[in-house]
């Protein structure tokens, strides 16, 4: 099943999109219009956004129309794409393409909503999982390349450089496992339903930012080898960047984490207890989530600090989440170096006195 919602005009704002969907007598529509990124075009059928006289809603478009012959499906042009090349995407055209209605009239982006949330969440699991790909190369190469007359792993720089790719690993996993912990709840537990609706758009955000600058370490932890295509990083590296861009690019899922807050002020709330929960054992935490807390409360029009919000609860998350979960000195690392100012903006920049191998070797065999 793919989807056809984008259009030049219409991306982010998909209120500016203007196909059209012409009723016809057995209750189905006829579309027309065209769509500017449409991946997967081979798809049997498709979720649509149209116009109708109620406004955009969601159709379901077949490859073949209820009579069994082929439904007008153009494929216009393939896109040249930087990476995620093995998905094709493509421009198509809808001329008097017979499509079904699903969902109310007029109410098709509150229609795709639900999905929007699930693919979030598929790409929240996807960073982390890719960061875990590129962090085993990168170690299995450093395990086994001697420069200078010793391996890379035994050398305290690049120990330090690996150590640190372990450790956003790490809590981008426990991030990752704690959302799905909370869909897995949501259905019987109102405050897990409310803890993912924030997180799950606060996490896609941060792991989506974080997952291009990991590819580039963990490609130059390979040296001259990670630029080459023999090797996987380099796939990796042109992949990492489109989780950031489709199904909500930063600015728009930093505003929908602010509209999160706004209407359901408990979202956040649900966020912050697990978070206080730990700030009481550890006073960086716990100035964090105050600071994020007077924020909040201070009433002042947040539009322009949503990233800067979305990311420091992110952070909160992660530190709270290393701390119930994770090994005590990594958990104590990770605040030092994310929350407690005491590591720089570069990977490989961790506090002196971190025990970068044993982290390291944590992250072979993490069980
Ligand atoms: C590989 C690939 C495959 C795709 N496949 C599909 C598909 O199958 N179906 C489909 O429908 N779409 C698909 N898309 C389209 C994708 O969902 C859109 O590109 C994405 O939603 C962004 O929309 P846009 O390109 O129109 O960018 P724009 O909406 O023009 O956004 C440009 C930039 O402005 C920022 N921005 C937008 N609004 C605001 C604001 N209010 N304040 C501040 N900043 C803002 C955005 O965050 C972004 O950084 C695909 C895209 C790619 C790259």
């Amino acid at each position: 099943m793919g989807m056809a919602m984008t259009e030049k005009q219409g991306g982010s704002d998909l209120r500016a999109n203007i196909s059209e969907a012409k009723p016809i007598d057995d209750g189905a529509y006829l579309l027309s219009g065209h769509k500017w990124f449409c991946s997967a075009p081979m798809s049997d059928a498709f979720f649509a956004l149209a116009r109708t006289a109620a406004g955009i809603t969601c159709f379901f478009v077949p490859r073949a129309a209820s009579n069994g012959s082929s439904n007008p499906f153009m494929i216009q042009r393939l896109k040249d794409k930087c990476g995620n090349r093995s998905n094709a995407s493509a421009e198509i055209e809808f001329a008097g393409t017979w499509a079904r209605r699903v969902g109310e009239d007029g109410r098709g982006i509150a229609t795709l909503i639900g999905m929007a949330h699930l693919t979030r969440f598929d790409i929240v699991v996807a960073a982390a999982g890719t960061m875990r790909t590129a962090l085993m190369q990168a170690l299995h190469h450093a395990a086994h390349r001697s420069v200078f007359g010793r391996r890379l792993s035994e050398q305290a720089l690049m120990q330090n450089v690996l150590a640190d790719l372990a450790l956003e690993w790490e809590a981008a996993l426990l991030l990752a496992f704690r959302v799905a912990r909370a869909f897995d709840r949501a259905l019987e537990d109102e405050r897990e339903q409310r803890f993912a609706r924030i997180a799950t758009s606060a996490a896609k955000y941060w792991l989506c930012k974080r997952n291009p600058v990991f590819m580039a370490e963990a490609m130059e932890c390979l040296g001259g080898n990670g630029y080459v295509e023999e090797h996987g990083l380099a796939r990796l590296y042109r992949e990492a960047p489109v989780n950031g861009i489709w199904e909500g690019s930063g600015d728009v899922i930093c505003l929908d984490v602010l509209r999160a807050i706004a209407r359901d002020p408990s979202s956040v709330a649900a966020a912050l207890e697990e978070i206080e929960e730990v700030a009481r054992e550890d006073a960086r935490i716990a100035s964090l989530s105050a600071d994020i807390a007077r924020s909040l409360k201070s009433g002042a029009n947040l539009e322009g600090e949503a990233r800067r919000l979305t990311e420091r609860l992110v952070l909160a998350l992660q530190a709270s989440l290393m701390r119930r979960h994770a090994h005590p000195t990594h958990a104590d690392v990770f605040i030092a170096a994310r929350l407690g100012g005491d590591g720089g903006h570069a990977f490989g920049t961790l506090p002196p006195g971190t025990p970068y191998r044993a982290i390291m070797e944590k992250a072979w065999s993490p069980a």
